[in-house]
């Protein structure tokens, strides 16, 4: 799973919880975001094995800490604190619920597309339903995934004013898993992969933030004080 987490990230977005959409686009992917680390860093473990999936060749048989159903759960929960604790009083316990939903989102969505390499905890008890094995049937639940977030977030929030700017990015995440699952050249190493993945997702939540910072801008966040008279 790749550009469909974001689905949920825009879906869950609204003008009442004020979470800023790059937020959700880290929670969403904050699993990843660490295990790319763990990985460079010898704590988790990939090897490519070419032809493991009809997607990909990821051969993810060691990651308890980021992957494992236990795990994902505490850092869902660490998510929830560390949201309140920044937000401070400015934000609800609903608004970090909902970030932990987000982080816990990447588990339930790997889970479907992964090989059974997603253990309940610690590394024992391993399930994954293996939608990655259908090509087709992956990009198209991807896909589905994304593009209802986005329509949910334009919805959900219409006094964004870079609405063009939202299906833009949309267009471009559709073309990036285009090239992911049907032309992409296979990555030949775990820490090339971990890169790739790192870099790519920083970005992505860079141009989240630009995006909604373009919007505040254009609709000013600052509503004018009518004078009485
Ligand atoms: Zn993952």
């Amino acid at each position: 799973m790749f550009v469909g987490h974001y689905g949920v990230a825009f879906a869950v977005r609204s003008e009442r919880n004020q979470i800023p959409l790059w937020v959700l686009f880290v929670a969403v992917q904050l699993l990843d975001f660490l295990w790319a680390p763990f990985v460079l860093l010898g704590i988790e473990k990939v090897r490519m094995v070419p032809g493991i999936t009809a997607t990909n060749s990821l051969d993810l048989y060691y990651m308890p800490y980021t992957h494992s159903l236990v795990g994902a759960l505490i850092w869902s929960g660490t998510a929830f604190f560390i949201y309140k604790l920044v937000r401070g009083a400015k934000t609800s316990n609903t608004a970090a619920l909902i970030v932990a939903f987000a982080v816990f989102s990447h588990w339930v969505l790997d889970l479907i597309v992964h090989r059974p390499d997603l253990a309940i905890y610690d590394d024992v008890l391993k399930i994954g339903f293996g939608l990655w094995n259908h090509r087709g049937l992956e990009f198209g639940f991807e896909i589905a995934i994304l593009v209802g977030g986005i329509l949910i977030y334009l919805k959900r929030n219409s006094s964004i004013a870079r609405k063009a700017g939202i299906v833009a990015f949309g267009v471009v995440l559709i073309l990036i898993q285009v090239w992911n699952t049907f032309a992409g050249r296979r990555p030949t190493s775990d820490r090339t992969f971990a890169i790739t993945a790192l870099i790519f997702y920083t970005l992505f939540a860079g141009i989240a933030f630009l995006l909604e910072k373009r919007s505040k801008l254009a609709t000013g966040r600052v509503r004018p004080i009518v004078e009485p008279d």
